[in-house]
Formats: structure tokens, C-alpha cells, sequence
């Protein structure tokens, strides 16, 4: 491989210390693949604030780039400057600004803030100190109006001061290419990096695509269907079928991978060794 792609790992903040000492393990071995930032999400509606916030900023302090994923939730426009501010001052260069999703059961009328509202007001108070990732969908959100209104919004995110994109994850390397080529299309020239979802258990992965209006290609249902009671055999499987989703991907262009490591660093690392990312240890 000639040059290194843009390489990211996604976090969770950990509740228990036993969590939190797996999360610092985690962090410790993936670091050999130089990662830009490890991203911490942000909870339903703003529900791990202080976890996140605690993780980030402790991340940072150990000498990590850190990227906090942040969105309004149900907090007002202070207390969302309030946080931003903090991350300035601690030195972190990198948000994941979202809309995010409220928790399940609170709905009514609470009116999330869309993204690019959120990208714009980082921008209006903070100036060029953040690179700022947003979300994308190349199999498209869920309550999007249409194919091209998602897009769309996409670009209104960038032109809000966003400077990369991260999908969603998927197993159809087509649905990249082709929602890349549309985005091109519709003059959206700023990378969009492929966020890849190791393949661990057959049902969480079922149930939480249908909730996020990700693709389980069908052949793929059947596959991890035979296997989910062998735990060994569908992750050798698992991995065999992520790694050749992320040369496809790298080989067609992807400007680099954000791994969705759910905390744990084995699947994470063996999928970087079989696309032969570059590692210092
Ligand atoms: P938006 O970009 O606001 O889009 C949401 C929907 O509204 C889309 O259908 C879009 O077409 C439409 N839309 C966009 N802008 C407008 C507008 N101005 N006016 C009208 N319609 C508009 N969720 C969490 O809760 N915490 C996390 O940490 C988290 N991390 C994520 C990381 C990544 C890389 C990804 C891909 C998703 C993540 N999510 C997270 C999930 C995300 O919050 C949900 O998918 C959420 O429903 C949409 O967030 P968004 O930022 O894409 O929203």
C-alpha cells in the first residue's frame, strides 16, 4: 500500500472500571496503526454527557487525539457551547457533530437539531480550530425524504464547515461507489470515509441494522445464520468477509476506514494486518 489511508476507531465510554480497563487496552494495541482520532459516541439524546466527556478528555490527556461525538440531544445552546469550549481548551481537533437519535420511548415534540445547524454554530464560535466529521448513509437514513434529498443535506453539511464525512456502515461495497459517485455529482468534493462494522453476532447485528437502516445482504443473512452458534467459526468468517469488504473499498478509492471496534481490539487489529496498514509495532 503507498500511502496510509485516514484510519479512525470508534469507542463506546465504558460504565464499569472492568469496561474501562478493556477500553485502555484497546486503545493501547490499535495505536500502532497511527490513527487520526479514536471517537467516543455520544449517547441517545445526550444521555453519556459527562461519560464521554470524562472519557475524551482523559483519551487526550494520555497523549491520543480524541474526537468527541456531540450532538444537542435535549441541552440547550449554552450547555453545548459549555461542552465545545471544554474541548478547545483540552487541546482536541476533531468532533463528530450529529443530530443524534432521541432514547427510545421519548418522543412527542422534541425537535432535534439537525446537523448542519450544528457543523454552522461549531464553525460560527470556534473559527477553523475543529475538523469537523459528520455522518453519511450510502445505503441512505432512514427518514430521509429521498436518495437525492439525503444527499442533499449531505452537502448542506458540508458547506456548513464540515471537512469529512463518516458512513454509516454496510456490506455492499457498491453502495459506496455508487453513493460517493452521486455525491460527486452533486459537487461534493470532501472525502467520505466507509465505516466498517466487524461482523461478531448474528442477532445484535440483525437488530440494530433494522433500526439504522443498514443492509444485511441476503447471502450474508444466510451465511452468519449457519454459523451463529459456532462463536469461532463466524468470526474467522466474519473477519475473511470485512477484510476483503475494506481492500474492495480501499482499492476503489476510499480515502480510509473508520472501524467500529465496539470496544475491543482483536477484530479491529487482524482486520488492519489483512489489508497490510502500516504499524509500528
Ligand atoms: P442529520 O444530518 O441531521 O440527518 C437526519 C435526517 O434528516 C436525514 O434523513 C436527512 O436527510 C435529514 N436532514 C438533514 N438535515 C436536515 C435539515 N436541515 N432539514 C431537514 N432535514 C434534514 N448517534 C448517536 O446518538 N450518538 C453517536 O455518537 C452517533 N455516532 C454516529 C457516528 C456515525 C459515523 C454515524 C454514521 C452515525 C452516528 N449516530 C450516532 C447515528 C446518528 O445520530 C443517527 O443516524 C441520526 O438519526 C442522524 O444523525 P445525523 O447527524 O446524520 O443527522
Amino acid at each position: 500500500m503507498a500511502t496510509q489511508p485516514h484510519i479512525s476507531f470508534e469507542f463506546f465510554a465504558a460504565k464499569t472500571e472492568q469496561g474501562r480497563q478493556k477500553l485502555q487496552l484497546t486503545c493501547e494495541k490499535l495505536n500502532r496503526y497511527n490513527p487520526e482520532f479514536y471517537s467516543v459516541t455520544y449517547g441517545a439524546g445526550g444521555s453519556t454527557r459527562d461519560t464521554t466527556k470524562q472519557l475524551v478528555l482523559d483519551l487526550q490527556q494520555q497523549g491520543y487525539q480524541a474526537a468527541p461525538h456531540l450532538s444537542f440531544g435535549g441541552d440547550s445552546e449554552d450547555t453545548v457551547l459549555g461542552l465545545i469550549s471544554e474541548y478547545q481548551q483540552a487541546g482536541i481537533s476533531n468532533l463528530v457533530a450529529l443530530r443524534g437519535d432521541l432514547p427510545s420511548g421519548i418522543g412527542g415534540t422534541t425537535q432535534l437539531v439537525h446537523a448542519n445547524e450544528l457543523v454552522a454554530l461549531i464553525r460560527e464560535k470556534t473559527g477553523d480550530h475543529f475538523d469537523i466529521n459528520v455522518a453519511a448513509y450510502p445505503e441512505i437514513h432512514p427518514e430521509a425524504e429521498s436518495y437525492s434529498k439525503d444527499i442533499y443535506w449531505l452537502g448542506e453539511k458540508f458547506k456548513a464547515g464540515a471537512d469529512r464525512a463518516i458512513t454509516q456502515y454496510f456490506y455492499n461495497p457498491d453502495a459506496y461507489f455508487q453513493f460517493v459517485e452521486n455525491c460527486q455529482k452533486a459537487g461534493i468534493d470532501k472525502p467520505i470515509v466507509p465505516g466498517i462494522m466487524p461482523l461478531t453476532n448474528f442477532q445484535n447485528l440483525l437488530r440494530f441494522s433494522e433500526n439504522c437502516g443498514a443492509e444485511i445482504p441476503r447471502w450474508l443473512q444466510w451465511q452468519l445464520k449457519e454459523r451463529k452458534d459456532n462463536q469461532e467459526d463466524l468470526i474467522n468468517y466474519g473477519i475473511e468477509i470485512v477484510s476483503n469488504l475494506c481492500e474492495t473499498l480501499l482499492a476503489g478509492g476510499a480515502p480510509g476506514l473508520h472501524f467500529y471496534t465496539m470496544n475491543q481490539w482483536q477484530i479491529s487489529d487482524k482486520l488492519c494486518q489483512n489489508i497490510g496498514l502500516k504499524s509500528n509495532g
